[in-house]
């Protein structure tokens, strides 16, 4: 290590006195202070770090070699030279203090450096800084930065495939409901009866189903761009209910008949009522589907609470699950349908675990399959 003046070698000695290279001198007493000096001199030179030492007018007076392969010379170069050109005075001026600066080499270029500044009072008064090169951190962290934003930027691209896919499939129905309707009431027109209060209630009925439609579209798109939908205090019986008049409709078609066994106490989830009735209706439409041919088509809905969860099952007498594949069935893209997408259950659990909840099947003991899931009872949030 270099010394441009006595002041740094009486510095070093001073340092010293309070290191434990001294204490050990203390102890064997067999070491003068110019054998402990150039012991500290390999030590530094041996070192990683840069380590400078800048005397009280602050110009540096001692540099490692690391310093100088840091600052792009040679050690000597550094000597005289003023701290504050190769790294900001603020960062300098306190005393004992870790902290991260933009170092310059002496040719005016920058790198990030993490700095640990050290006082030295007594006879002669310097500070040592020892200085880390963190272009290398940096650099890995900008990759690792970029890499998790690509993942994100992957993530998000399957979720708005996800939710594209959802949009058909939840929209298909509101709009089928809707053309159901205006074909009913133009059927009605023609034939030229007086029906006004009939074709307007139908009318209403395709109006508040246009209405569902773009309430889907919207919290699907707010779920896009936002990732949050909007939670109140709802109760499941009541949610059970609305869900029951868009999904019995189906049930009629294969004639189905549809229990429902709402308990209303003690039944209030925080949850997005469109969400939670899509997949309920989905629930209902895959039962329904199920038991499209079989000899038995029993549809039932019940609710329950226990341990801090409210909780809705549907169970259907359908065709019943695959062996062992009640959990696949909530991948995306497990269809065994021939016009299905497999993508309604997937949704349907991702809403319910984004509420805090679960959903998974079984099998229904009277044949067919029962689906349940649970969201946290108000009161226990
Ligand atoms: P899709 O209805 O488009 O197939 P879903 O995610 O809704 O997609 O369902 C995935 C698969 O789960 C269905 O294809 C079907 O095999 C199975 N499934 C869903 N509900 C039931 C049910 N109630 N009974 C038996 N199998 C069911």
């Amino acid at each position: 290590m270099e010394q441009s003046s006595s002041d740094s070698r009486a510095g070093l000695e001073e340092t010293s006195a309070s290191t434990p290279l001294l204490r050990r001198k203390a102890v064997a007493g067999d070491e003068s202070s110019r054998l402990i000096e150039a012991r500290l001199e390999a030590i530094l030179e041996c070192l990683s770090d840069a380590v400078l030492s800048i005397d009280n007018k602050g110009a540096v007076v001692a540099a490692n070699a690391a310093a100088g392969a840091l600052f792009g010379c040679s050690s000597e170069a550094l000597l005289g030279a003023e701290a504050a050109r190769l790294l900001p005075e603020n960062a300098l001026s306190a005393s004992e203090r870790k902290t991260e600066a933009l170092a310059r080499r002496l040719d005016g270029s920058t790198f990030p450096a993490a700095l640990t500044v050290k006082e030295a009072r007594g006879a002669a008064h310097f500070r040592v800084a020892v200085i880390r090169d963190l272009t290398e951190e940096r650099a890995a962290e900008a990759l690792l930065c970029e890499l998790r934003s690509e993942l994100a930027y992957a993530g998000r691209l399957a979720a708005m495939g996800e939710l594209a896919a959802a949009l058909a499939h939840e929209i298909n129905q509101p709009f089928s409901a809707i053309a159901t309707y205006v074909r009913t009431a133009r059927w009605l027109l023609q034939r030229k009866q007086k029906q006004s209060e009939e074709i307007e209630e139908i009318l209403d009925k395709a109006g508040a189903q246009a209405m569902r439609a773009g309430d889907i579209v919207r919290r699907l798109r707010e779920f896009v761009t936002r990732g949050e939908s909007v939670k109140t205090v709802q109760s499941l019986a009541e949610l059970v209910e609305e869900a029951k008049s868009l999904g019995v409709a189906g049930a009629r078609q294969i004639g189905a008949r549809v229990r429902v066994a709402a308990q209303t106490e003690n039944d209030h989830v925080l949850a997005d009522r469109v969400q939670i009735q899509q997949v309920i209706v989905n629930l209902m439409r895959n039962a329904v589907e199920a038991m499209d041919g079989a000899p038995r088509r029993e549809l039932s809905l019940s609710t329950s609470a226990a341990d801090g969860f409210a909780r809705l099952d549907v169970a259907d007498t359908g065709h019943g699950l695959k062996d062992g594949a009640a959990a696949a069935l909530f991948e995306p893209f497990r269809s065994t349908k021939a016009t299905g997408m497999g993508i309604g259950l997937s949704i349907s659990r991702s809403i319910v675990e984004a509420h805090g909840g679960r959903i998974w099947a079984e099998p229904n003991p009277q044949g067919g399959a029962i689906f349940s899931f649970t969201l946290p009872l108000a009161e226990r949030l």
